[in-house]
């Protein structure tokens, strides 16, 4: 499980940007320093659709159990978790 910031105008994920005066977050999208939320993200096989570990030892690696091997970050398939655990109000 990763927390990943998602811009809240169109749901990108955020980008860091270095600035003169320090980091900022950024939206490449919407081309500007949106409103974001953290968002905490769990990463599916996009093969055969379990979730994923994370192996941060063999680089920036995604293992799955059910396939035996490792996922491209690029391929594996994100999903927000905090739709199902939110309260209704
Ligand atoms: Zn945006
Ligand atoms: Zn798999």
């Amino acid at each position: 499980m990763l927390i990943k910031k998602i811009c809240r105008e169109c749901e990108t994920e955020m980008t860091k940007k270095y600035t003169e005066d320090g980091v900022r977050i950024y939206c490449e999208s919407c081309n500007d320093e949106t409103d974001h939320d953290n968002v905490e993200m769990e990463a599916y096989c996009p093969d055969c659709g379990i979730t994923l570990e994370f192996h941060g030892k063999c680089g920036q690696g995604f293992y799955c159990n059910k396939c035996s091997s490792l996922k491209s970050s690029k391929k594996v398939i994100w999903k927000k978790m905090s739709d199902q655990i939110r309260i209704p109000r």
